[in-house]
C-alpha cells in the first residue's frame, strides 16, 4: 500500500466508512488534475466493458483486442481484464485528452467509485448481501484536502453508481465460482473457461453463439426475454452470467427445455 506523505495532514490511507461523511472534490482546479489517469492497474469488471465499448462503438471483441489485457492475478483459476495504457512515455490511459476523461459518463467503476471503495459480504441468512464502504487515500490525490462534504449514498447517487453496483453484485457470485477451482483436474486449460469468458467478457460473441447456435433449442427462454437479449447488452450479459451458472454448477435461473 502506498505510504502517507508526513506531511499529510490525514492519518489513513483506507478506512471503513460508518455514518461518517469525508470531504472530497476532483475537477479541473486541482493540481493533481488528470494525474490518477496514469499508470494505473485498473481492472475492469464485466459492465465496464459493455459501457465502454457502446461509448467507442466497437464491439466487445474489438475493445477487448484494442484496450485491455488479460492475465491470471488475484483469481488462479481465472483471467482477470486490465485496462491497456497507452505506450506513451507517462503510460497514460489511452482515453485521456488535453480536456480530461473522454470517456467520462461511461468510465469504468474504479474511476467513478474513487475515492471509494465497496465490500459486500453475505449476511446470516444467505440470501441478502451488506454492502460496506471505504474510504482510500492516495498521497498524490489532492482531491481529498477539498472542503466539498458528502455521505456515502450522496456520493453513489452523484456518481451514478447504482446501476454498476446492481450488475457488479451478479458478477461477484460469478467470479466467486471462478475462485474454487471450477474446471476439475484439466484447470485453466479446461475449455469451458473460454466459452465463460466469452459469456462474461465478450456481450457481442456471445449474442452471436446465443442467437445461432441451437443454443434457444435447447434452453427454455422465453420469447420477450430472448428480445430482450438481442436488444440490450445488460440483459444479455445477465443472461451470460445465468448460463456460466449454469454449466459450471446445474443451478441458477437458466432451466433446459423440457
Ligand atoms: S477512463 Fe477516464 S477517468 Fe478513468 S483513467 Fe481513463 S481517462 Fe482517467
Ligand atoms: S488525483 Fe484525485 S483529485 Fe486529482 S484528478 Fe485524480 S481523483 Fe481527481
Amino acid at each position: 500500500m502506498e505510504k502517507i506523505p508526513q506531511d499529510n495532514p490525514m492519518p489513513f490511507n483506507r478506512k471503513l466508512l460508518e455514518s461518517e461523511s469525508f470531504s472530497f472534490e476532483c475537477h479541473p482546479g486541482t493540481d493533481c488534475f488528470t494525474r490518477c489517469c496514469r499508470d494505473a492497474d485498473m481492472y475492469l469488471y464485466p459492465y465496464d466493458i459493455i459501457r465502454l465499448k457502446s461509448r467507442l462503438a466497437l464491439s466487445s471483441e474489438q475493445f477487448l483486442e484494442q484496450h485491455t489485457t488479460t492475465a491470471f492475478r488475484d483469481n488462479p483459476y481465472f483471467p482477470s481484464v486490465m485496462l491497456k495504457m497507452s505506450d506513451k512515455e507517462d503510460k497514460s490511459c489511452p482515453f485521456l485528452s488535453s480536456d480530461g476523461c473522454r470517456v467520462y459518463e461511461d468510465r469504468p467503476f474504479s474511476c467513478r467509485a474513487y475515492p471509494l471503495e465497496r465490500a459486500v459480504s453475505r449476511v446470516a441468512d444467505g440470501n441478502r448481501t451488506k454492502e460496506m464502504y471505504f474510504i482510500v487515500r492516495h498521497s498524490h490525490c489532492h482531491g481529498h484536502q477539498e472542503t466539498h462534504r458528502w455521505t456515502v449514498a450522496e456520493w453513489l447517487e452523484d456518481q451514478q453508481i447504482k446501476d454498476y453496483n446492481e450488475i457488479n453484485d451478479r458478477w461477484v457470485e460469478i467470479d466467486t465460482l471462478f475462485r474454487h477451482n471450477p474446471w476439475g483436474s484439466e484447470g485453466p486449460e479446461n475449455p469451458k473457461l473460454k466459452m465463460a469468458f466469452m459469456a462474461c467478457f465478450n456481450v457481442d460473441r456471445l449474442r452471436t453463439f446465443i442467437m445461432e447456435s441451437s443454443f434457444l433449442d435447447r434452453f427454455d427462454v422465453t420469447p420477450s426475454k430472448i428480445d430482450k437479449q438481442r436488444e440490450s447488452d445488460t440483459d444479455l450479459l445477465k443472461f451470460g452470467f445465468d448460463w456460466v451458472e449454469f454449466f459450471l454448477t446445474g443451478k441458477g435461473p437458466l432451466k433446459i427445455k423440457s
